[in-house]
């Protein structure tokens, strides 16, 4: 047996979620957002489940080649534009679409030679201060656009939000507002909404929308799990026992002996540490499961291998599964005891675990294919 840290992907759940968005919001078109590693599943495979989107969106000229080259037709958008100028030819040559931040990245566009025109998003910072233009210098940037033979069709519009992941905070709807005013008598597609705007401020929606996280199965708030927005979870990280020791009372466990036996007990060990990205801070008590069933985590985590109080489940042994976070263990839950996100969690498993991908979807088409031949 190999090492066995895992992270199984289901792509039927991909597509579940991508039509769950169609559910939430009906009329927009969707931006399915694929950057870092599809949010570290896998960047071909979980764009090829998801390829019902009307468009893809990616943070890299390098993430838009690998779907290129895995045979994407669809519009690819580089959610930063180019980092550079040289990036322009590519760009053109693969027919990726660009948005545009910041006045330097126009005058880039305006001096270059490109074999064809480019598509452009105008992104307008309406209150992150992050990326954006600034609303006073949007109408220059437009006209200038609307002029250069680099610009392919019409440009759009779009923004970013800071706070919708907190339902109650008014800044997202003062950054609607802010958007609507910066584009008055500017005719445009606009996209406005990432995963919280979808599910939780329908004024959002706009032409185009952006989930990200919530394709993964997550929930995108503050509180909850992906589960209570209709959402199916794809991401199983798993691993087995590789021991089971029996420890006296008092023995310590792990680096630093953070942790000491209360009486005599079972302790198993299970293959997986913080070099696969399962985080070091996670405290004593955090959930995993064994056998499907939850024990509490105890000591450190390792770089390949962390400790469980196995004091519920006697019987378990060297080579029983073990889960880290997937469907019956929120990714979300975890991601609180670590004090981050779920976000962090999923981009944060490391390239040594390897991805296996399921699909009950695409096993039946392949059985069908070799019953029939076509
Ligand atoms: C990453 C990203 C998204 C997706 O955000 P989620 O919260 O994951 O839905 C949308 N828009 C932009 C510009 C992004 O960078």
């Amino acid at each position: 047996m190999t090492r066995p840290a895992r992270a199984l992907i289901d792509l039927d759940a991909l597509g579940h979620n991508l039509r769950r968005v169609r559910q939430v919001a009906p009329s927009p078109r969707i931006i399915a957002i694929v950057k870092a590693e599809a949010y570290g599943h896998g960047l071909a495979r979980a764009a090829g489940a998801l390829d019902e989107a009307d468009a893809f969106g990616v943070a890299s000229v390098e993430e838009g080649t690998r779907l290129r080259d895995a045979g994407c037709r669809k519009p690819i958008l580089l959610l930063e534009g180019f980092f550079s100028p040289d990036e322009l030819e590519p760009i053109s040559r693969l027919g990726l679409d660009v948005v545009l931040h910041h006045r330097l990245q126009l005058e880039w566009l305006e001096a270059a030679s490109v074999p064809e025109p480019v598509r452009v998003w105008v992104k307008v910072d309406t209150g992150m201060h992050r990326l954006g233009f600034p609303p006073g210098e949007v109408a220059d940037a437009w006209g200038r656009l609307g002029r250069s033979p680099n610009v392919a069709g019409p440009v759009r519009a779009m923004t970013h939000l800071a706070c919708a992941d907190d339902r109650d905070d008014p800044c997202t709807q003062e950054q609607v507002a802010r958007f609507a005013k910066t584009l008055e008598g500017i005719r445009a597609e606009t996209s406005i909404a990432n995963s919280a705007g979808i599910l939780a401020w329908p004024q959002t929606h706009g032409d185009w929308v952006r989930p990200g996280i919530m394709l993964y199965g997550v929930s995108p708030f503050l509180e909850g799990n992906g589960v209570d927005e209709g959402l199916q979870p794809v991401m199983t990280l798993s691993t087995r026992l590789i021991a089971v020791n029996r420890c006296h009372a008092g023995d310590a466990v792990g680096y630093g002996a953070t942790w000491r036996c209360p009486e005599a007990m079972s302790i198993g060990v299970a293959a997986a540490g913080y070099g696969d990205g399962y985080p070091r801070h996670l405290p004593n008590g955090t959930p995993v499961l064994v056998n499907g069933r939850r024990v509490p985590l105890v000591g450190r985590v390792s770089m390949d291998m962390i400790t469980l109080d196995l004091r519920t489940q006697p019987d378990a042994r060297t080579g029983d599964p073990v889960v880290l976070w997937g469907p019956d263990l929120p990714v979300e839950e975890i991601a609180r005891r670590a004090g981050t996100i779920a976000y962090e969690l999923l981009c944060g498993v490391t390239s040594r675990v390897p991805k296996e991908f399921a699909s009950q979807a695409e096993a039946g088409q392949r059985a069908k294919i070799a019953r029939t031949g076509s």
